[in-house]
């Protein structure tokens, strides 16, 4: 199931490529100087079959966009989804380098991933899989080269899974692979990182527009890692979350859901607290101070936007609103948190990861938790600067802030 529109034609590429190209044009770059940020450094697609635990053979299509690596190592999530393709992935892998960018990682930008479902596979099947991709993918992989983490689908287990297969090719290096369980070098306040910056990046702009939060009602689609997470944060703020929803449903709760009922949810994997059912639609109208959508791309179009009653959107998930969605709700005067700032705590903890296993040391809890609010506070508070210096909205100031960081790179390094 998707909920990218098909009429609307919204794929991660078509949506980010309109926000890139104005961020282009609004530095004064010519078009070749904004083909070639645009355009991926590499593009890599592999058939990969599978034996099925019945015998029979299954074939997935896995794909690997490295964008720009001109301030380090190609970064970025990998993402089992069926409607997962090429141009999505490059669409997502230009994302990932202005991330890293606005909140200054040294990585670049990829993404990629399998056209699978992987709750319709066994976990024998899923690790065969897996195990598959790096055999085909594994010498553009890398510590220095490309460092996978998990998108939707895949999650602690399957980054283990990478990092084993990887080290049987070249020896230990668990730097090669982010988003690990933390007994095999992964990082604590790895796998809530996400969503946890997406409630630091709430908090921060509520303060630097001294607005108070507590009370604020939130709407968050996708109830998965990121949305559980940002939920429980926000909670701890003091806002009242009233819905939230996964692929098949929602629940509401007029006077919101206590924190017991979002963490007892948030034990198992796409369940919801008990509550009045409603629709996902129903969840994206409602009446409240903040919505987030947290699941998957395309999910605000020109359809269904002219509904959307939120003072605040925040992006948590990757391009979950198409270019006319953005201007529509813009002119409306709805403030619009874009991706690149407000689900940047995944890359910045994966970063944190990376540097722990280079470094062979383990930090805290606290330490990370520190290190990602100080970025994720930073990062918040030049956007807002620009985007009052530019008289612009959020979304244009987090873009040419990472734009021009991206472009001196890469000019500086030459080609
Ligand atoms: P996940 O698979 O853990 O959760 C996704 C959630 O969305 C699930 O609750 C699922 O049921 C729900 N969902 C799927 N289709 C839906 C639909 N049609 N309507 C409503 N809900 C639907 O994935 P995640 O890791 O939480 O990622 C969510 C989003 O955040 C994605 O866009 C991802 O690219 C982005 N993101 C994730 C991370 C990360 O660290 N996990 C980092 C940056 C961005």
């Amino acid at each position: 199931m998707t909920i990218i529109d098909p009429d609307e034609a919204s794929s991660a590429r078509s949506i980010h490529d309109a926000f890139f190209a104005e961020a282009c044009a609004a530095l004064g770059y010519d078009d070749s100087t904004t083909t070639m940020l645009l355009l991926a450094s590499r593009e890599i697609r592999a058939e990969l079959p599978l034996r099925r635990d019945d015998g029979s053979i299954s074939v997935f299509n896995a794909f690997r966009v490295q964008h720009h690596n001109a301030r380090g190592p190609y970064k970025g999530g990998l993402r089992y989804h069926p409607d997962l393709d090429l141009n999505e992935s490059r669409g997502l892998a230009c994302l990932m380098t202005l991330k890293a960018a606005l909140v200054d990682v040294p990585f670049g930008g990829a993404k990629g991933g399998i056209d699978c479902d992987p709750h319709a596979l066994s976990s024998t099947e899923l690790e065969r899989l897996t195990r598959a991709f790096v055999g085909k993918f594994h010498r553009l992989l890398g510590p220095n080269r490309d460092i996978p983490a998990p998108d939707v689908g895949p999650d602690a287990q399957v980054m283990a899974w990478i990092n084993d297969e990887y080290a049987k090719l070249y020896g230990y290096n668990p730097a090669a692979v982010t988003g690990k369980p933390i007994i095999v070098g992964g990082s604590h306040g790895r796998v809530e990182a996400t969503g946890r910056g997406v409630s630091i990046v709430i908090d921060a702009l509520a303060r630097l527009r001294g607005e108070d939060l507590n009370g604020s009602r939130v709407a968050i689609q996708g109830f998965g890692n990121v949305g559980t997470h940002a939920a429980l944060g926000l909670a701890a703020l003091g806002l009242t979350v009233v819905a939230v929803s996964n692929v098949g449903s929602a629940r509401y709760a007029a006077n919101g859901f206590s924190t017991a009922e979002l963490a007892a949810a948030a034990t198992e994997h796409d369940r919801l607290p008990e509550g009045d059912t409603i629709t996902n639609a129903e969840l994206l109208a409602l009446d409240c101070d903040y919505l987030i959508p947290a699941a998957m791309g395309g999910a605000i179009h020109a359809r269904n936007a002219p509904d959307v009653r939120a003072r605040v959107i925040v992006e948590a998930a990757n391009s979950p609103l198409t270019a006319d969605a953005d201007a529509l709700l813009g002119a409306r005067g709805v403030t619009i948190v874009p991706d690149i700032l407000a689900n940047a705590g995944g890359i910045i903890v994966s970063y944190f990861e990376w540097v722990q296993n280079l470094q062979q040391v383990s930090w805290t809890l606290d330490q990370v938790h520190d290190g990602l609010r100080d970025r994720l506070a930073a990062a918040t508070e030049q956007v807002v600067i620009r985007a009052a210096h530019d008289d612009t909205d959020y979304r244009s100031a987090a873009y040419r802030i990472a734009t021009v960081k991206v472009k001196d790179a890469f000019f500086l390094s030459g080609f």
